[in-house]
């Protein structure tokens, strides 16, 4: 990949596709996560004198033009505030409103687009929409790591007709997971997590390859457990994807990958506030009980691994941390990890990055990724279309 220090931006008009799908509420941006991690590309490109053209996609409109429930102004609003300079915003993605702007752009100003989704060439990926994104710039920078596996004509499509270099955030996203991948410090334990074995399946089967020890825990444990013939009671099971849980466990014993289950469990009627809840071993769960959290005894155990570790990759909490009664597994892995101040520790996940913010151990972790999908699929083994767009570059 050709990165952005390859590129001499000045005087330029670099058109940069950022992650800046925020949460919005009554016209405020309320996580300013993403804006913040796309701040060194865009700064870097004022700082060398380019004429700066942002684009975005954010959350699901209908792909009919513009909606207001969708529009970037409250992005573009914090953004000037993070960058203590004015973001000017279009109207449109490549309608007379971008063209003027971006014709009349000055070194050094930025310029939103809108929203790229507002345009439904956008998710097909067309050509036709690419080659008017391409007409507004000179070179292309892809920052969005996020949206990286998918291939659309903002991030995949507008690499085949300018010259394309991957900024910042992408550079570290795609180089610390690929090096965690290729060569990892070891011992290398991996912690996952959450709710779906189906949705997780391939990234434990891609782990198995690399780690040397693999922790199991969240609901997708008790497919898990159910494979191996414990009573699971109500917990949340994928009855289709007992086989493969139990393939899985196989495969670590023929690997010798240390794979790690609960032994005991917090478990419950309701998945409610002021539940009341009890921990039982795993040979013990009740029949009118759910599974929500890993117990204190296994806690323990995976503290215990991590701390040995040289590096950890965790995906997924170890339970229902969102509430009180079953937030102390995740709480004490988290943790765990946070306390190993020697491992390289990495975190991928939507909901395991909310679970280190609300656990406050964010600065103690070597690196949070800000691509869910994105991360999972690339440690899974697949190529993200808009990474290799960056690396097929002729132009
Ligand atoms: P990530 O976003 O980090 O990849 P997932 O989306 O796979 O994680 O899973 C997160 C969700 O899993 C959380 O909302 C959590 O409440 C849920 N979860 C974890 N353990 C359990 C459990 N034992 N029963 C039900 N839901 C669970
Ligand atoms: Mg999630």
């Amino acid at each position: 990949m050709r990165t952005i220090e390859d590129l001499n931006a000045s005087g330029k008009r670099v058109l940069v596709r950022v992650d800046l799908n925020a949460p919005i509420k009554d016209g405020q941006v309320t996580d300013d996560t993403r804006l913040v991690a796309a701040l060194p590309t865009v700064k870097e490109l004022i700082g060398q004198g380019a004429k700066v053209i942002l684009m975005s996609h954010r959350g699901r409109p209908k792909g009919v033009g513009f909606e207001e429930e969708f529009s970037l102004a409250p992005v573009a609003k914090r953004l000037s505030e993070l960058l203590g300079q004015d973001v000017i915003l279009a109207e449109d993605v490549t309608g007379p409103s971008a063209k003027e702007l971006a014709s009349s752009l000055e070194d050094g100003q930025v310029l939103l687009l809108e929203n790229v989704r507002f345009d439904a060439r956008e998710k097909k990926n067309s050509p036709d929409m690419a080659a008017e994104l391409a007409s507004l710039a000179d070179v292309y920078v892809n920052d969005a790591f996020g949206t990286a596996h998918r291939a659309h004509a903002s991030t995949a499509g507008i690499a085949d007709v300018l010259p394309a270099y991957a900024g910042y955030l992408m550079q570290k996203e795609v180089d610390t997971l690929t090096s965690m991948l290729d060569a990892p410090k070891r011992p290398f334990v991996a912690v996952l997590g959450g709710s779906k074995v189906s949705d997780k399946i391939k990234v434990i089967d891609a782990l198995l390859d690399k780690a040397d020890v693999l922790i199991i825990g969240g609901a997708m444990c008790f497919t898990f457990l159910l494979s191996e013939g414990k009573p699971v009671g109500k917990s949340l099971v994928e009855e289709d994807w007992v086989d493969r849980a139990h393939d899985m466990i196989k495969k670590a014993k023929s690997k010798g990958v240390k794979l790690l289950l609960p032994v005991d469990v917090v478990v419950a009627k309701e998945i409610s506030e002021d539940a009341s809840t009890s921990a039982v071993s795993v040979d013990d769960i009740p029949s009118d009980q759910m599974g929500l959290d890993i117990g204190p005894e296994t806690a323990d155990i995976y503290a215990d691994a991590i701390k040995k570790a040289a590096s950890v990759f965790w995906n997924g909490p170890m339970g229902v941390f969102e509430m009180a009664p079953f937030a102390e597994g995740t709480r004490k892995v988290a943790e765990a990890i946070a306390d190993n101040a020697d491992a390289d520790t990495i975190i991928g996940g939507g909901d395991s990055v909310a679970a280190v913010n609300a656990f406050g151990v964010a600065d103690k972790m070597t690196f949070i990724s800000t691509g869910g999908g994105a991360s999972m699929e690339l440690v899974q083994g697949e190529a993200l279309p808009g990474v290799e767009a960056l690396k097929d570059q002729v132009i």
